[in-house]
């Protein structure tokens, strides 16, 4: 007798759709079975005819708890709540290193926070934001062995004195990250150039969110790509690109999956949806992510990278901020506040790529889940429906259709850059492991039921093969 019966939907996986039932006991899944053939029972029996069941989504690049001047991010009680409703089990979160704190001390930090509150399991990335000490590099091989193997470095501050985020940094924590076991992370923008661009545009008296696109051009992040790859292949250890933008991205990645580097790149959910153009209406500072959105072009290039598998995720760069706190933050375009929320939105938009002929089932399940589960080192624990494998279970209703209103989401800003906008096919219930947790967009899962997930890189992801 099992806990839990799922029953006849068409269950995803990356290179099959088949129809079965999908059995539960306790946190995990316990036996797949063909629908016609032997009848499995359960104390509750779910019906999901005309229904996907795919493995429980992983975004795996969420900013919870983050304090960015004057704003603040949503927790990780509403963060993975929104991320539940949407279909999404679980969330790697970068936790922060500031100023001379050992990249440890941010993940004691972002556990504290996290304690009582997460509702999926959750990993944890490191983002270095500090100096560029011999004592931030010796900390890394303790934040690897304690389940936190990948760090991340942003190029684009890499201009500020002493910072971590310049060319130095970089190679250090390439260096060790091939010593140690970890992976390397790289938000790729030329910082000197966009600081250039930006003052030059400053100066002509450009200062809207329609003009930010123009001072960080589609070669200022490809530029900073090809650099990181060079270097990252110098210095030996695998390479995790974050929300690349770029049809370049996307070309460099096949070039570099030809010679079986050990590099990966994601793209974010608002990269696939959203066109630059958007930012040029009266909210379109809302919209503005660095790297900025691009082009049909280059939306189309990403879509078709999924296909081809040279784009390895789909993130969304989580940050929910309230709307003042926000325009607080500066108004010029050296100023200007960046970051958009759409943890919740992230299935959603991927099928809606199904729907339009883009991407198939399997693609979306693919990016969704089986890689990032697999280059996190999540796998098979998560990422994928089979036998002994977590019930993180999301039922996907192809038909429905769903206007998403402001009200109705499940995060707690007060704006929201989808508000209004519709999809046909959309997450009906979430089960996080084997408990109902989102049915028909309500929250009834348990507050604190999320655990911490340690990781190490697995062997065949530091050689390329994934
Ligand atoms: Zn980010």
């Amino acid at each position: 007798m099992f806990d839990l019966l799922i029953r006849g939907g068409q269950v995803v996986g990356p290179d099959h759709v088949t129809r079965a039932d999908v059995a539960i006991k306790g946190e995990r899944i316990a036996a797949i079975a063909a629908t016609d053939g032997e009848r499995l029972s359960a104390d509750r029996t779910i019906d999901a005819s005309g229904l996907f069941v795919i493995p429980g989504g992983i975004d795996p690049h969420v900013h919870f708890n983050l304090d960015y001047g004057p704003a603040h991010s949503h927790d990780y009680e509403y963060g993975t709540t929104a991320a539940a409703a949407g279909g999404t089990t679980t969330v790697i979160n970068f936790a922060m290193q500031f100023g001379t704190e050992t990249p440890l001390d941010g993940v004691r930090r972002s556990l504290e926070e996290a304690k009582g509150k997460a509702v999926t399991d959750f990993g944890l990335h490191v983002a270095l934001a500090g100096e560029f000490t011999p004592e931030l590099i010796a900390g890394l091989p303790d934040l690897f062995a304690a389940g936190v193997p990948s760090v991340k470095i942003y190029m684009i501050y890499g201009t500020k004195p002493g910072w971590v985020g310049g060319d130095g940094g970089l190679w250090a924590v390439m260096s060790a990250a091939r010593q140690h076991n970890g992976m390397v992370m790289v938000h790729c923008e030329n910082a000197s150039i966009v600081n250039y661009l930006t003052q030059e545009a400053m100066r002509a008296g450009k200062n809207t969110p329609c003009d930010v696109e123009q001072t960080r051009p589609y070669w200022v992040e490809e530029e900073a790509m090809r650099r990181t790859f060079f270097l990252a292949e110098k210095a030996g250890c695998p390479l995790y690109i974050v929300h690349t933008s770029i049809k370049e991205g996307v070309a460099l990645m096949r070039e570099a999956k030809s010679r079986h580097l050990p590099f990966y790149i994601e793209t974010l959910s608002t990269y696939l949806h959203f066109t630059d153009d958007r930012t040029c209406e009266p909210d379109g500072g809302l919209f503005i992510n660095f790297p900025p959105m691009r082009f049909e072009e280059d939306q189309a290039a990403l879509w078709k990278g999924i296909a081809d598998e040279d784009v390895y995720s789909v993130g969304t760069d989580d940050f929910a901020v309230k709307f003042k706190d926000r325009q607080a933050i500066g108004s010029t375009l050296d100023s200007i506040p960046v970051g958009v929320a759409g943890v919740e939105l992230r299935v959603a938009v991927l099928l809606a790529g199904v729907r339009a002929g883009k991407i198939s089932m399997s693609d979306l399940v693919r990016v969704n889940s089986v890689n990032p589960a697999k280059i996190f080192g999540l796998y098979p624990k998560k990422g994928v429906i089979a036998a002994g494998s977590d019930a993180d279970i999301v039922l996907v209703d192809p038909k429905r259709e769903k206007r998403v209103l402001l009200k109705d989401l499940h995060s707690d800003t007060d704006y929201s850059i989808w508000d209004g906008l519709s999809f046909t096919g959309y997450p009906v219930m979430t089960l996080v492991k084997g408990k109902v947790t989102v049915e028909n967009d309500k929250f009834i899962g348990e507050k604190g039921a999320g655990r911490f997930l340690p990781r190490t890189v697995p062997d065949p992801i530091r050689h390329g093969r994934i």
